[in-house]
């Protein structure tokens, strides 16, 4: 006989606003056909009460693993196993993802059916690095799930201090903004550092993640290290017919209040004539105003990556969104490839020599100083990299093309 449903009563209420919950999931999923599993997730969600009622969590940690691999298996181990003994190992293998989470439907009914075989049939789509998360599994079906899921082409995702799993916005699969292909620059990455995503060796996790463009549908700011954007340097493309019939679907008045006001560098005026005039030198590729005006415009032609490193909400010394350390570079050849290869080896070549245990790449960029971070990385200052240029008083624009060229004078005779 299966187990009995346990009261939730302080879980039900999170079922009881307007959104989804995943309480209704884990409850669908306790009172699946498969008794085994239905009765590890009974247990689960009794657990889970109480840890609402104690505001305690009741997970620790141990080690767990497959072969040939470091990482990839998260062991959580019950502290109230004698209460809830069906949940007492609840392990998660986290498996990588395909990019910008490309996947047919035989392959996630393939996963499904190995999960609810070898675990509880909870599954994640996805964790916050980008993971499958196949959650909910014992110590001796970790192995089993493994060689089936590997058997399917996938192969085990990132875990403790070292490259974790990555993940990419749809880029050009699917989407007219994307300026650089996403997918193929995830795959360049992953496949040249997947030794170090399975055996963890840095002071701690660095991620990278890949957003065709500054709407960053990956969180890339939020969620990665080392984040790369898609961008461009000539001028946005204007179709004037299509701004005039957006115009005149919104009325001048909204048409200002939603592009023209919005815009947070004041690049943009609407001419009597209902033409867009655009201060491209102004502009700093946010997106905005092409997200409002789909058809009217779009990203120049001149396309390319900037990359942000440092960022990470929350760190310990608080939110971190990056600094802009490379504000352009092409990424359409095997060679431009191969640059941003050899950059991403130089970041974590400096993260692994110089972070101190359990510090993020934003932390460590705070301790010793963006300048000194960017000579050890010998990488150009620019002045978009000071924090809101426009609005800091200490910061003097004139002369500063002068002091840029003594700096790279001082760089050039050192290396000499
Ligand atoms: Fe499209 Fe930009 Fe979102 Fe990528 S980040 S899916 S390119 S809107
Ligand atoms: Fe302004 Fe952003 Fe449009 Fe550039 S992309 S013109 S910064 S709203």
């Amino acid at each position: 006989m299966s187990k009995k449903m346990p009261a939730t009563p302080l879980l039900d209420q999170l079922e009881s606003g307007p959104w989804p919950s995943f309480v209704t999931g884990l409850k669908r999923l306790a009172n699946s056909k498969d008794a085994r599993a239905g009765d590890q997730v009974k247990s689960l969600l009794g657990q889970l009460e109480l840890s609402y009622e104690t505001r305690k969590g009741y997970w620790k940690g141990g080690t767990v693993g497959v072969f040939g691999y470091g990482a990839g298996v998260i062991p959580r181990f019950s502290e109230v196993a004698d209460k809830y003994p069906e949940s007492a190992e609840f392990h998660t293998l986290r498996i990588m993802p395909a990019p910008a989470f490309f996947y047919d439907t035989k392959s996630l009914r393939d996963i499904c059916d190995v999960w609810e075989e070898h675990g509880s049939g909870l599954i994640a789509l996805h964790g916050q690095s980008g993971d499958i998360m196949l959650q909910g599994c014992t110590t001796d079906q970790v192995q089993k799930a493994w060689d089936k899921i590997n058997a399917m082409g996938f192969d085990m995702g990132g875990a403790g201090a070292g490259i974790r799993t990555s993940a990419a916005c749809v880029g050009p699969a699917r989407c007219e903004h994307a300026c650089y292909d996403t997918l193929t620059a995830m795959k360049t990455i992953i496949d040249d550092f997947v030794d170090d995503i399975h055996r963890p060796s840095l002071p701690y996790k660095a991620k990278f993640k890949f957003s065709g463009c500054a709407n960053d549908c990956s969180n890339a700011t939020q969620r990665s290290d080392y984040a790369i954007f898609g961008t461009w340097r000539d001028d946005m493309v204007v179709n004037q017919d299509e701004i005039k019939a957006k115009v005149a679907q919104l009325g001048r008045k909204e048409f200002i209040n939603q592009v023209i006001r919005m815009c947070p560098t004041q690049a943009l005026a609407l001419n009597d004539d209902d033409t867009l005039d655009v201060d491209n030198k102004s502009c700093v590729r946010c997106m905005h105003c092409i997200n409002v005006c789909t058809k009217a415009l779009s990203p120049g032609n001149d396309r390319g990556i900037t990359i942000r490193v440092g960022g990470k909400r929350t760190l310990k010394i608080g939110d971190l969104m990056g600094t802009v350390v490379v504000p352009f570079m092409k990424l359409d050849t095997e060679e431009d490839y191969e640059a941003l290869l050899e950059l991403a080896h130089r970041f974590l070549d400096f993260f692994a020599d110089n972070a101190l245990e359990h510090e993020r790449t934003g932390e460590m960029i705070e301790r010793i100083g963006l300048a000194n971070y960017l000579e050890g990385l010998d990488l150009p200052l620019d002045l978009n990299m000071i924090s809101q240029p426009r609005t800091n008083s200490y910061v003097r624009l004139d002369g500063w093309d002068e002091e840029a060229r003594k700096w790279s004078e001082r760089q050039t005779n050192a290396a000499e």
